[in-house]
């Protein structure tokens, strides 16, 4: 018999959650006005609501921490953090940011002006902002199937050649400041991206001498679907997959809450020194000195060493592993989930578990509020309510994809969470065809209203149950 993963390390130290009962939950997420961002977080029993800066840390991160030094000025930490990426990645340069979008915030000012296109595969959402913030345009050239949760694809982040061989055509090259490659496609479901279409994009975008650069919070969950999935990957180590895939490119942004394996942090990575020195100014201005950006010695410590057991093939398989016993689970019971699984997060879509909501209901919503009630369990809908409204007509935007995201923590809950997890939707599924009310919206801010978006359950039966 094959054996099964299993988890590659054994817990030290554990953390107490707390069980609640339906008629507590019933009570607040109706004080909560319906939204599962204001759910007080000892109101949920298992979260998911994100994998950014939710995961534990290894008894190693924790003894960096004990050791990091916090000099202002050529701290050791980061000059470890430094080497390791110069090693893990192959950037000659670096520089430390406090997350994510931050890193964004940086070399974008050094890259981006006005009236500028930034061809890539769905950006994510701060990326996007940070593009538009700068009145330049993000297009995305995601392949068609990533749109179709039931479509079969190994690599459905992918990008479309024809798509950006259009944007690439349509602009002279002084309005293309980059291609972005988004590992793994996070907005489409945690999508990998092949090995073959990176090289394809990269020697696309250098025929129109346009540069190529990464968002690469999930690189190493890439790297594993390009070694489990891609031909003539199956016998390479993931260190040397991810070392391939930074040669098609020019730089890189890190959000370190993903596969970083700490809580906070995130950092760019670069080759071209005179770009580097035109971000270092940003970085000084916005973020801290060049070593430590924004983050305290002993977090650079913690994430050099977060990188090092990120990057291996046994973490991978449990981490990935552990998504998709929870998708198979889900399968099994009949629930629509995204299929393939994506790396970080199974989509339930929700479009097809509540076929009878109208989409001006929210479904997503109504499915994540559902599962709450039912246990606890606490998602995130990725539908209506975050498409927001046109900016120009203030009409509701529809997204094809009406979808609630169960994204996992990483070394954070067991396979008994994850039973937990699809025996509470599988509840909820047998009784969706009760679920004849969806919300509608008492208030909301004029951007990014599902941070604060405050909801009440529909008074009448939706029509669409009627008919
Ligand atoms: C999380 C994320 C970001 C932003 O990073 P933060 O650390 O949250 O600021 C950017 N791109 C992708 C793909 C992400 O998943």
């Amino acid at each position: 018999m094959k054996l099964p993963y299993a988890e590659p390390f054994k817990i030290k130290m554990v953390e107490t959650i707390k069980t609640t009962t339906r008629e507590e939950r019933e009570e607040w997420i109706k004080e909560a006005q319906f939204n599962l961002f204001k759910l007080d977080s000892d109101k949920v029993f298992v979260d998911l609501l994100t994998d950014s800066g939710t995961g534990a840390m290894s008894d190693k991160q924790w003894a960096e921490v004990m050791t990091g030094d916090e000099s202002y000025a050529g701290s050791r930490s980061f000059t470890t953090l430094k080497n390791t990426v110069k090693e893990l990645l192959g950037f000659e340069y670096f520089l430390p940011t406090h997350q994510g979008r931050a890193a964004e915030n940086v070399l974008f000012s050094a890259m981006i002006k006005e009236g500028d296109v930034v061809p890539g595969n769905s950006h994510f959402d701060t990326t996007k902002g940070h593009i538009e913030f700068r009145k330049a345009r993000a297009i995305d050239c995601t392949i068609d199937e990533a749109f179709d949760t039931k479509a079969i694809h190994p690599f459905k982040g992918n990008l479309d050649l024809e798509k950006l061989d259009t944007v690439l055509k349509a602009n002279p090259k002084e309005r293309i400041p980059f291609t972005l490659i988004t590992i793994t496609n996070n907005t489409a479901g945690g999508q990998p991206v092949s090995m073959q279409n990176i090289r394809e994009v990269s020697e696309l975008c250098s025929k129109y001498e346009v540069p190529v650069f990464f968002d690469i919070a999930r690189f190493a969950e890439n790297a594993y679907f390009i070694k489990t999935r891609e031909e003539g990957y199956a016998n390479k180590s993931i260190k040397d997959i991810v070392k391939e895939i930074f040669t098609y490119g020019e730089g890189a942004t890190m959000s370190s809450k993903k596969d970083g394996l700490v809580n906070i942090g995130g950092f760019i990575g670069l080759k071209n020194e005179e770009l580097y020195r035109k971000a270092t100014t940003f970085n000084i201005m916005f973020e801290g000195f060049i070593t430590y950006g924004g983050m305290a010695g002993r977090d650079m410590a913690a994430l050099a060493q977060g990188l090092r057991e990120a990057t291996t093939f046994e973490f991978l398989e449990s981490r990935i592993g552990q998504v998709k016993y929870l998708g198979e689970k889900l399968l099994e019971y009949g629930v629509p989930v995204q299929e393939p699984f994506g790396g970080h997060a199974i989509f339930v879509d929700a479009k097809r578990f509540l076929p009878h909501l109208p989409q001006n209901e929210f479904p997503a919503q109504t499915l994540g509020i559902e599962l709450y009630i039912e246990s606890g369990v606490r998602g995130v809908e990725i539908g209506t309510l975050l498409a927001d409204r046109d900016p120009e007509t203030r009409q509701n935007r529809y997204p094809d994809l009406e979808l609630l995201r169960l994204a996992i923590p990483r070394r954070t809950y067991t396979q008994n969470h994850m039973d937990y997890i699809a025996a509470a939707l599988k509840n909820v599924y047998d009784r969706r065809n009760e679920i004849t009310q969806g919300f509608e919206i008492e208030y909301e801010a004029p951007i990014m209203r599902h941070f604060t978006v405050e909801l009440k359950r529909k008074e009448t039966v939706s029509l669409n149950v009627l008919a």
